[in-house]
């Protein structure tokens, strides 16, 4: 039966992605050797790595004075990385969830750190608004994408200091406007390629100004110094990633993506609007994520949430469970994601809702 994946992480990769990916574990570029065998230094896959960092740049308009580097390590390393290499006294931080807050707990270790807002109150089911940034800290640091609770600011803010953010599910979405951030970082597995590779664009001149020593691996400096190859990096993600972006440039960019991702999310969240047993956990719709759509039943039907997630997979539907701390079901709709798997998810939703 064909499958239609919505995890949340990994997940799903085009097929295009899967396609080149396999055929390059059994022969890399001609060279007779497995991708999974070469050498990093080899000009096969040095020329894999100039390609991806040109397409990163290429598709998200970076201006000149940008860093592409793909490292190991995952989203998760980026939170203390972040704090380490940028923040001397304090750092505002805003509050969305969970990743946002395992951020804030790293960066507690390096200095001070302002909660400029946060929406704990309603288990993160909105975006704070009306905070103010203050203009004493090194940075401001916020989730664009709360891929557990569904809600997402496709709004690069205004703020008079250096920004960074964690675009983790929801790179490649939208255009973004780079140049008001000085590091963007997001691990791979989520609209990009399989785990094992975080993507992380710094500002050059985000780099330097804090007086701590840094350990060589955890320091931007090198990995920007030695153009992402200081040490081994993610051969296999990096080579997928390469293919993933390859794709979205011969489609038409990430206009295109955004235009097909609001699309698809339009139609999700009309169908769970309009139903008489399936409600959005967020409300407002300015949050609203168009990666991941998080529902519930109504309390009236809350005991049919094992029934169905068992009866969608039998129309081939995977990975729609919520995560435990909102519960329900959470579909991602990441770029991958086509059209037609949201058609059959909507079908399944209304077919289960005729039933009972
Ligand atoms: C998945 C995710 C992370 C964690 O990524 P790892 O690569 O597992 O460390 C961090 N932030 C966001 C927004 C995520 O979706």
């Amino acid at each position: 039966m064909k499958k239609h994946n919505f995890y949340a992480g990994p997940s799903i990769l085009t097929p295009y992605t899967i396609k080149n990916t396999a055929d390059a574990v059994i022969d890399f570029a001609n060279t007779g050797l497995s991708i999974l065998e070469v050498s990093h230094r080899s000009k096969e896959f040095q020329a894999v790595m100039d390609e991806a960092q040109a397409l990163v740049k290429e598709l998200l308009d970076i201006p000149a004075g940008y860093h592409v580097l793909f490292l190991g390590g995952g989203a998760s390393l980026q939170f203390a990385m972040v704090p380490y290499n940028l923040l001397q006294t304090k750092a505002a931080y805003l509050d969305t969830g969970v990743w946002a807050h395992k951020a804030i707990k790293e960066a507690k270790l390096f200095g001070d750190v302002e909660i400029v807002a946060t929406s704990e109150d309603k288990n993160y089911n909105y975006i704070p608004k009306h905070y103010t940034v203050p203009e004493d800290v090194d940075y401001f640091h916020y989730t664009t994408n709360n891929t557990i609770y569904g809600t997402e600011i496709r709004k690069d803010p205004d703020v008079k200091v250096r920004m960074v953010a964690d675009m983790s599910s929801d790179i490649f979405s939208r255009p973004v406007d780079v140049s008001k951030y000085d590091i963007i970082y997001a691990g791979a597995q989520k609209n990009l390629a399989p785990a094992g590779a975080t993507i992380i664009i710094v500002r050059e001149d985000a780099l330097g100004h804090v007086t701590r020593q840094i350990p060589t691996m955890l320091n931007y400096k090198t990995h920007a110094d030695k153009g992402s190859m200081f040490n081994t990096p993610p051969v296999l993600p990096i080579f997928s990633a390469l293919q993933t972006l390859r794709y979205y440039k011969e489609v038409g960019g990430v206009k295109e993506m955004e235009k097909r991702d609001l699309a698809k999310a339009a139609k999700l969240y009309e169908a769970i609007d309009s139903s008489r047993v399936f409600e959005a956990t967020v409300k407002d719709h300015e949050d609203r994520s168009i990666m991941n759509v998080c529902f519930v039943l109504k309390p009236e039907y809350a005991e049919m949430e094992k029934a169905f997630i068992d009866f969608a997979s039998t129309k081939g539907i995977v990975g729609i469970k919520g995560h435990r701390s909102v519960g329900g079901f959470r579909a991602s709709l990441y770029n991958a994601l086509p059209m037609e798997s949201v058609d059959v998810l909507v079908a399944a939703m209304k077919e289960f809702e005729n039933k009972l």
